[in-house]
């Protein structure tokens, strides 16, 4: 079996179109989104993942506000700027980010964010929201990946979904993502001794490890659904997943490509929570 291609790219851009039309008619009644990202230090990747939230929100016609701060910074100097996007009236979802330079504390600085403003969803109000299966701002990669295997129009109740990784930002969330749908969830990590019989079970896959090409054709179930979050550079400079792409899509039914595949959802589901925060604060 060749698996079909999940288009990320694709399936962001009709995200975004959709955000567009939205925000047009929020503008005739009176309502602009309105996104603030605070960036501290020159972290070169952090740098070009701020310039594609920017150019995205002014795209689908947000208020952008970007925050460039210096190294130097101190905690006290963020946690202020914080507070005063909090109450900023044009403003509806705060992301600072990450990583943080070593000098301050990202769990204080996020823990600061208001929780219907975190559009990153790692405010622990938003994280127990999802636990706990209530409403919250989901994280947004984690929201992605279910966006992207609903595209495929893939049944989740009842399957078994293995997700490999258990970060705060992807593994977890997305485990009570696929748990919400109603599939069986298990989550594999470093200490796991039987990945390979765990994947070998899974309907659905959602890799992330942050190990080049990891997992490979014959850790893949026939016709199973391959989520690769991984975003890994060899040194080649070539951008691959956790997935290896070329054996595992000789298994797979779906699978998406690295790039192209989970990385531009980050940014449409970042635009989709902004939305969402603008909604509820106008609505409450
Ligand atoms: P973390 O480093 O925080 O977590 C990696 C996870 O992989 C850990 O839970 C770790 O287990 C697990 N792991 C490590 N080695 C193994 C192994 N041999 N077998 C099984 N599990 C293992 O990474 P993130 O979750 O932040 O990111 C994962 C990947 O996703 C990275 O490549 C990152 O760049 C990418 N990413 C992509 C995004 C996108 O927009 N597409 C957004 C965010 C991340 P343990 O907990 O036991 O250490």
């Amino acid at each position: 079996m060749t698996a079909k291609i999940i288009n990320g790219k694709e399936i962001a851009s009709t995200v975004r179109k959709n955000i567009k039309e939205q925000v047009d008619r929020l503008k005739e009644s009176g309502l602009t989104p309105g996104l603030a990202v605070i960036l501290v230090g020159t972290d070169p990747a952090s740098q070009v993942y701020v310039g594609s939230k920017e150019k995205a929100c002014i795209e689908v016609g947000f208020h952008s506000e970007v925050y460039r701060l210096p190294e130097e910074t101190t905690q006290e100097e963020l946690l202020a700027l914080i507070q005063k996007l909090n109450t900023d009236e044009k403003i509806h979802g705060i992301l600072v980010q990450l990583p943080l330079p070593k000098h301050l504390d990202e769990k204080v600085v996020i823990n600061a964010i208001s929780p219907r403003k975190d559009v990153d969803g790692f405010h622990p109000l938003n994280a127990g929201a999802l636990f706990v299966g209530e409403k919250g701002l989901v994280p947004c990669t984690p929201k992605g990946c279910i966006h992207l295997i609903k595209e495929t129009g893939f049944d989740l109740k009842g399957k078994k979904a293995v997700v490999v990784g258990r970060s705060n930002i992807v593994g977890k969330p997305v485990a009570m993502l696929l748990l919400n749908e109603n599939a069986t969830v298990t989550i594999c990590h470093s200490r796991t001794q039987n990945l390979k019989e765990e994947l070998l079970q899974a309907d659905v896959v959602v890799a992330a490890v942050g190990k080049p090409n990891f997992i490979t054709g014959d850790m893949i179930k026939e016709g199973s659904v391959v989520i690769d979050v991984g975003i890994n550079r060899l040194e080649n400079g070539k951008l691959v997943g956790d997935v290896d792409f070329d054996s595992a899509k000789e298994k797979a039914g779906w699978i998406t490509p690295v790039p192209g595949g989970v990385g531009p959802m980050t940014i449409a589901m970042l635009l989709q929570n902004t939305l969402e925060a603008a909604q509820n604060i106008m609505e409450n």
